[in-house]
């Protein structure tokens, strides 16, 4: 399947750089789950793929969901920064996204 270069994503879903940056190591709460994923509506499109600016969605090829398609996962969610591009360029609502509750320093 075809992806986007990073280029043309970056033409897409221009972003202020603040919003591209990970958070520091140690700021969310253990076991912190950014997302909730239905991959039963997942159609394996990779554009969330593609647009994830820190690499942290890749399709699970080990699994086939009802519509017969790889659903995408979170394979790195100490790098998802909860920026919701996936959700903002998904076409069928596969994503909810939670931000980290503030952890004290
Ligand atoms: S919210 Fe989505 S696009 Fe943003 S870092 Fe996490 S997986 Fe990637
Ligand atoms: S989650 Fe949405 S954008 Fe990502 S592969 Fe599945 S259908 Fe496509």
């Amino acid at each position: 399947m075809l992806t986007a270069p990073p280029e043309a994503t970056e033409q897409l879903f221009p972003l202020p750089t603040a919003s591209r940056r990970a958070r520091p190591p140690g700021r969310r709460p253990p076991g912190f789950r950014p997302l909730a994923i239905r991959g039963d509506r997942c159609k394996g499109c990779e554009l969330c793929i593609a647009a994830c600016p820190h690499q942290a969605l890749a399709l699970d090829r080990s699994v086939v969901n009802p519509l017969g398609y790889h659903p995408v996962r979170l394979v790195d969610p100490s790098a998802c920064t909860s920026c919701a591009i996936c959700a903002r360029v998904c076409p069928d609502a596969v994503f909810t996204v939670y931000a980290a509750p503030k952890v004290a320093a």
